[in-house]
């Protein structure tokens, strides 16, 4: 078994991968061994070299699991898996392609590295600006700790900067790849726990990365079980954001130490702590698998809830029977459908982005075609710099169409529960896209956000550095 990969331009950092120990057999595939994907032969030579070349650019993970169960290798263009996990050359832009394919030609590795970096860091790296929201405390950083709504904080333990595999619209790609972005991440939690016991209006603490459940059993425990003291009371819900349900469905099942996880889920569980599992599921067919049932059916038993999220992806899932048929299966299996995420302004978004008015009518016809149970997932929805802004409909009033908008959460408590109105674009992708209704300048929380970004001070609970989109 393969267990460790290297990234052909990030070569000096090894991708540490998990599965050593698995009893079920996985093997790995990162950039530098594409060529030896089996299934790649099918593929027709020009696609397989744009892939090579915009797998030079993009993180490139993908394990035999996901190669052998979710792909349909007889249409792999036209399968939203394939698209899902394989760099597409559509996903370079202008003459990016053409620059790459004359310049690896000529063999000259340190002219590719270097238009690489050049071709990633033109794609907006900082959108997300992970670095926004990192907390001050006791005149520090806190090391892989981001604090953006009062009630909720991030925690980016060092070992779960990585996934199973990756998606190629991933927004957190600066993790994963050489940029000029700093890396997030903390190998010890002692910092994030002095913080936690400071802060008790903080009642969620989200482990994300990448994924954490790559993350031995033990190493996860180390993180989680000091919130078993009285001291952390005030932590109710231990959400933990992953992918790994479909990408790796054995971690849950057959893993050497999926029982330990299973008991360390329900031993937090038992203590009182809700366990929010955040799983990311972009098409029902992940979820078809009889491992992934036998997953989902171990997390319930341990005592987790598992709510849904994905955003919403042409090329993948830019249908509204994808996500209704997806809603009613996440139901059917326990789980609960939470968000439709608008795809941020980051890495290939022009090649994903569906734009927010496309966006709000898949959502609508996916919801009508449902019964109220399926109806849980709110969408469409941008985590953007001021808070996460709901679009909850389009209005025409006066002769003229806009969008509803809301805060579901914001930076100031006073901007949630006031609808707001932007005039109805067809083009609009993002926040920053949009107008304000009614022939004014700005947003009614525009002003306070730019005097809280200029002065570098967040939402009410902590200090940020810079403004911008984040968790
Ligand atoms: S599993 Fe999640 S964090 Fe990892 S690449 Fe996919 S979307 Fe990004």
């Amino acid at each position: 078994m393969d267990t460790t990969a290297r990234n052909a331009i990030g070569a000096a950092t090894a991708i540490p991968l998990h599965g050593t120990d698995d009893a079920e057999k996985i093997t790995y595939y990162a950039n530098h061994r594409l060529d030896h994907v089996p299934q790649l032969t099918k593929l027709d030579p020009a696609l397989l070299q744009g892939i090579r070349l915009a797998a030079l650019v993009f993180p490139f993970k993908v394990n035999s699991y996901v190669l052998d169960n979710l792909i349909d290798w007889d249409n792999p263009e036209g399968d939203p898996i394939f698209r899902l996990v394989f760099p597409h050359p559509d996903m370079l832009q202008g003459d990016d392609l053409a620059r790459l394919d004359r310049l690896h030609k000529t063999g000259d590795a340190s002219a590719v590295a270097a238009e690489v970096m050049r071709i990633r860091d033109s794609m907006n790296p900082h959108s997300s600006d992970q670095l926004t929201n990192i907390p001050l405390f006791e005149g520090r950083n806190v090391e892989g700790v981001q604090h953006k709504y009062q009630e909720t904080a991030l925690f980016f333990a060092k070992q779960g900067q990585t996934c199973h595999s990756y998606c190629t619209f991933c927004f957190r790609w600066p993790q994963f790849v050489q940029t000029s972005v700093d890396k997030f991440g903390a190998d010890d939690s002692a910092q994030m726990l002095d913080y936690l016991r400071a802060h008790p209006g903080i009642s969620d603490l989200l482990i994300t990365g990448g994924d954490p459940m790559v993350m031995t059993t033990r190493r996860l425990a180390a993180y989680l079980e000091p919130l078993l003291s009285s001291e952390f009371a005030h932590i109710r819900n231990i959400r933990i954001g992953t992918k790994a349900i479909t990408y790796h469905p054995h971690r849950f099942v057959t893993d050497k130490d999926a029982d330990a996880l299973l008991a360390l889920i329900a031993r937090l569980s038992d203590a009182g702590k809700h366990i929010a599992i955040m799983a990311h599921v972009n098409h029902w067919r992940e979820l078809e698998p009889e491992p992934v049932h036998q997953a989902i059916s171990r997390l319930r038993k341990a005592g987790a809830l598992l709510r849904t999220q994905s955003p919403i992806l042409r090329h993948i899932n830019d249908d509204a029977s994808v996500w209704s048929r997806m809603w009613k299966d996440q139901v059917e299996l326990g789980m609960m459908p939470y968000y439709m995420f608008m795809e941020r302004d980051t890495g290939a978004h022009h090649y994903f982005g569906t734009g927010l008015a496309r966006a709000l009518s898949i959502y609508q016809e996916a919801s009508a075609a449902v019964s109220g149970i399926c109806k849980t997932a709110r969408g469409p929805v941008m985590s953007a710099g001021p808070g996460k802004v709901h679009v909850l409909g389009r209005l025409t009033h006066d002769g003229r169409d806009h969008f509803i908008l809301s805060f579901l959460q914001a930076r100031k408590k006073e901007w949630l529960n006031r609808p707001f109105l932007a005039e109805y674009s067809e083009t609009a992708n993002w926040l920053d896209d949009l107008n304000p209704s009614g022939g004014e300048n700005d947003f009614f929380f525009s002003h306070d956000y730019r005097q809280m970004t200029m002065a570098g001070v967040g939402a009410e609970t902590h200090t940020i550095k810079s403004a911008g989109a984040g968790a």
